[in-house]
C-alpha cells in the first residue's frame, strides 16, 4: 500500500518538488512562484490575485453604493406623485443585496486569472476540501474538464494525492451525480477509481473515519468499496474501529471524542454487523455491539434555541441542567430547616 505524500510537490506546479509554503494560505509551492506580500513573505499567485480581487471587489461596492443612492433618488423623483409611489424606492435596495451574490463567480475567477489550468486544479481543490463548497467543487471540474487526457496522466498522481481525501471528507456535500462528470473528465472507470481509492488511500481515510468526525464517511468508504470490490477496505475499517486504544477508552472519553464514530456505528449497525458476519470478524462484531451498549443518543431538542445547537453543545448543557438539580435538591431540605 503506497501512501502518497502530497506536500512534497509544488500545488502549481506538480512536477516541482516544493521548497515551502505559502505564508497566506499554506500551499507548498516552489521555486517558480515568486509572489511577495506586503509584508515581504512570499506568497502563492493564487494570494496575490485575491488580495488585488478583493481591492476591484472594495471598488465595486462603493460604485454599487453610489449607483444605489443615485436610483432611489431618480424612482423618488420619478413616482413622487403616484400612489403608493414610495414602495419603488426599495428596488434599488433589493438591488444592492442580491448583486454580490451575482458576481461571486466572476470574483472567483478572477482568483485564477494567469493561472494555468494545470496550475488551478490542486489549488482549488484544496479549496473544496477545507469549504465543501460546491461552487469550488464545480469549478474544480472546469478546469479539469480543459486538461489534456496526457496532461491528466502526467499528474494522475498529484492530482488525486488532492482530489480523494477531498471528496472523502466532504462526502456530505457533494452533488448526488458527483461522480459522473468527474470520471468523465478524469477519462477513469469508477471501477479503476474507487480501486484506486481502496488500495492507495485506504489508511488515511480509514484514520479519519475513526479519529475525526466527517459526516457520512462511513457511507463513502462501504460505497466505494462496494464498486470496488474490497473486502480488505472494509476489513480494515472495522479493526480500526474495535482498536484496544478505542475499546480501553472510558465512557466518558469514548462519548466525546469517538461520539461521532459510535453515531455511525447506531446509524448503520445493520450494516456493520452484516460486514462483520460475511468477513467471519466474530471477535469484532461482538466488540461493535459493546461499543454499542455504551453509546448514549444525543438528547432531543426541547426549544427552537436547542433544536440549532450541536449533539456535543446540547449534551454538556444537559450535564449542566442535571447538576444543578442535584445541587437545587441537595439545598432544599436545608431551607425547609430553617423555616
Ligand atoms: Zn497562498
Ligand atoms: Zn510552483
Amino acid at each position: 500500500m503506497v501512501e502518497i505524500e502530497r506536500d512534497e510537490y509544488c500545488a502549481f506546479h506538480f512536477t516541482n518538488r516544493s521548497d515551502g509554503t505559502c505564508a497566506s494560505c499554506g500551499l507548498p509551492i516552489c521555486a517558480l512562484d515568486q509572489s511577495i506580500s506586503l509584508t515581504g513573505e512570499k506568497i502563492c499567485q493564487l494570494c496575490q490575485n485575491i488580495t488585488k480581487t478583493k481591492k476591484i471587489s472594495r471598488y465595486f461596492q462603493i460604485g454599487m453604493l453610489v449607483v444605489v443612492v443615485g436610483l432611489v433618488f431618480l424612482v423618488w423623483q420619478l413616482t413622487k406623485g403616484l400612489e403608493n409611489g414610495g414602495y419603488y424606492i426599495f428596488i434599488p435596495l433589493v438591488l444592492m443585496f442580491i448583486f454580490p451574490y451575482f458576481i461571486r463567480p466572476y470574483l472567483m475567477r478572477l482568483y485564477f486569472r494567469g493561472i494555468e489550468p494545470k496550475e488551478s486544479v490542486l489549488p482549488i481543490l484544496r479549496y473544496f476540501e477545507a469549504s465543501g463548497s460546491q461552487n469550488h467543487f464545480k469549478l474544480f471540474n472546469k478546469f479539469l474538464k480543459q486538461l489534456t487526457e496526457r496532461e491528466i496522466d502526467e499528474m494522475r498522481k498529484s492530482l488525486f494525492s488532492y482530489l480523494i481525501p477531498a471528496i472523502a471528507f466532504n462526502f456530505s456535500k457533494l452533488p448526488v451525480d458527483w461522480e459522473v462528470g468527474l470520471l468523465e473528465n478524469l477519462k477513469i472507470s469508477f471501477e479503476d477509481f474507487a480501486r484506486e481509492i481502496a488500495e492507495n488511500y485506504r489508511t488515511i481515510i480509514i484514520q479519519s473515519a475513526v479519529h475525526s468526525s466527517h459526516t457520512n464517511i462511513s457511507e463513502f468508504i462501504f460505497y466505494i468499496s462496494e464498486v470496488a470490490e474490497s473486502k480488505d477496505f472494509l476489513k480494515d475499517y472495522i479493526i480500526a474501529i474495535t482498536s484496544s486504544e478505542i475499546i480501553s477508552l472510558g465512557d466518558e472519553e469514548l462519548q466525546t471524542i469517538y461520539g461521532k464514530l459510535l453515531e455511525d456505528l447506531y446509524l448503520y449497525e445493520e450494516k456493520f454487523t452484516e460486514i462483520c458476519d460475511e468477513l467471519g470478524l466474530k471477535e469484532e462484531k461482538a466488540k461493535i455491539q459493546s461499543l454499542l451498549a455504551r453509546y448514549v443518543p444525543p438528547p432531543v431538542p426541547k426549544t427552537r434555541m436547542e433544536s440549532v445547537m450541536k449533539p456535543e453543545q446540547l449534551r454538556e448543557k444537559r450535564r449542566k441542567e442535571q447538576q444543578q438539580n442535584v445541587e437545587l435538591t441537595y439545598t432544599e431540605p436545608r431551607d425547609g430547616d430553617r423555616s
